[in-house]
C-alpha cells in the first residue's frame, strides 16, 4: 500500500504547487502508516527531482515517453492509472486546478476510485474515510465519505503549508508502451512577460468600481511592485475593461492566493466564489456596508481612485 501523488512540472520545473502535494502527500501517508510515491510525468532531470524528496516522496517514478512531454490527459491517466496498480496505491493525490481536474474523473472510471474534490484539509477520520471540503462557494463545508478502496483526493492550491522532511528518494525511469494517442497537439502558445494569475501569490483585482478601463494604470502598478498578477469581476470583462482571462468568480478563474486585493469590487456571491480560499482578503471600496467587507480580513473604506495611488506610493517606499 502506498499514497501515490501526481507532481507536475512547467517546462522540466517544478513550482509550489508540486511541493504542496508532496507535503499533503506525506501527511496523509503518516496517518495511514505507509510511504508516499510520487510521480512525473515528462523530461525532469534529476537534481529537479530529488527536491520532492524535500518534502517526503520516498519514491520518485521519472515517466518518460516522447508523447508525454505536453499534457495529455488521456495518456497521463493511462500512466498514472497503470502506476497506481504496481504501486497498490490506497491513496491518489492530484491538484485541483485543471489538469487535476481533467485527470481526477477519468482515473477514476479507470480505478473505480471514488474521489474527494477540492479537499483542503487532512483526511478527518480513516474508518471511514472521510475528507473535509467547502461547499457551496465557502458558505457551507462538507465531509464526504469515500466509500471504494481507492481513493482520489484533489487538492485545493494554497490550502496544505509545505512541510520539509529531508528523505532521499529512489528514483525510478519508466518509459511505458502508450496506444497511440487520439489527439495530437500541435502547437502550444505560452503567455510570456506576465504573471499568471492562477500562479500568483498575490492578486489585485478590480471590480465595477473602477469606473472605467482608463484607471487601472495604478492597480496594474501595484499588482508589479508586489510581484502579483492582476484579476477582475466579471462585469469588467464583459465590458471589455479587462481580458476575459482576468475574470475570476463562479463562471471565472477560481484562485486560491496568500493576499487577494479587492478593489472597487461588491463581492457578490458568485465572484466570492472564485476568491474565498484566499488565505487574506483585503477590501478597498468606498461603501462600508458593501458585502466584500464580510469575506476580508482587512478593509479600507474610500475613494479607490486616492486610495490605489497611496498604497502604490506606500510600497515604492518599503521597497526603497
Ligand atoms: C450566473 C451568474 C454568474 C456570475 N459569475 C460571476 C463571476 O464569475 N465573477 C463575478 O465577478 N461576477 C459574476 N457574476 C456577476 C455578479 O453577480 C456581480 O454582478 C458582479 O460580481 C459585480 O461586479 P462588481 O463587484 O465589479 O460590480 P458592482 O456590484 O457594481 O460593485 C461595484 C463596487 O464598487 C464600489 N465602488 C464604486 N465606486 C467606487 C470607488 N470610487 N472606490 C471604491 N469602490 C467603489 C461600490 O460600492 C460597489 O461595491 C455572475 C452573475 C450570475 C447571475
Amino acid at each position: 500500500m502506498s499514497v501515490l501523488v501526481y507532481t507536475e512540472n512547467w517546462d522540466g520545473k517544478f513550482k509550489k504547487l508540486s511541493f504542496e502535494l508532496v507535503s499533503y502527500a506525506t501527511a496523509v501517508a503518516k496517518m495511514i502508516n505507509t510511504s508516499v510515491t510520487a510521480v512525473s510525468i515528462g523530461k525532469v532531470d534529476n537534481e529537479e527531482l530529488v527536491k520532492l524528496g524535500s518534502y517526503g516522496a520516498d519514491k520518485i517514478i521519472n515517466v518518460i515517453g516522447e508523447n508525454l512531454n505536453i499534457l495529455d490527459n488521456q495518456a497521463y491517466t493511462t500512466v498514472l492509472a497503470g502506476i497506481s496498480k504496481s504501486e497498490n496505491a490506497s491513496v491518489i493525490v492530484i491538484s485541483n486546478n485543471n489538469t487535476g481536474k481533467a485527470i481526477a474523473p477519468r482515473l477514476s472510471v479507470h480505478l473505480k476510485a471514488g474521489v474527494g474534490s477540492g479537499v483542503s484539509r487532512l483526511p478527518l477520520s480513516l474508518n471511514p474515510f472521510t475528507v473535509y471540503k467547502r461547499a457551496y462557494s465557502g458558505n457551507a463545508y462538507a465531509h464526504v465519505v469515500i466509500k471504494s478502496d481507492i481513493r482520489i483526493l484533489t487538492l485545493a492550491q494554497n490550502s496544505f503549508d509545505l512541510a520539509e522532511s529531508k528523505v532521499t528518494p529512489v528514483i525510478v525511469d519508466l518509459n511505458p508502451t502508450l496506444d497511440p494517442v487520439k489527439t495530437v497537439v500541435k502547437d502550444v502558445q505560452k503567455q510570456s512577460g506576465k504573471k499568471l494569475l492562477t500562479d500568483a501569490d498575490i492578486v489585485v483585482s478590480g471590480g465595477r468600481g473602477m469606473k472605467s478601463a482608463d484607471n487601472w494604470a495604478p492597480l496594474v502598478e501595484l499588482a508589479g511592485l508586489l510581484d502579483g498578477a492582476t484579476a477582475c469581476s466579471r462585469p469588467v470583462s464583459d465590458e471589455g475593461w479587462r481580458p476575459h482571462e482576468e475574470h475570476t468568480g463562479q463562471t471565472g478563474k477560481i484562485i486560491a492566493p496568500n493576499l487577494y486585493i479587492a478593489v472597487g469590487i461588491s463581492g457578490a456571491t458568485q465572484h466570492l466564489a472564485g476568491i474565498s480560499s484566499s488565505k487574506y482578503i483585503v477590501a478597498i471600496n468606498s461603501d462600508k456596508d458593501a458585502p466584500i467587507f464580510e469575506a476580508a480580513q482587512y478593509g479600507i473604506v474610500g475613494d479607490a481612485m486616492k486610495v490605489l495611488p497611496k498604497l502604490v506610493d506606500a510600497v515604492k517606499e518599503l521597497k526603497k
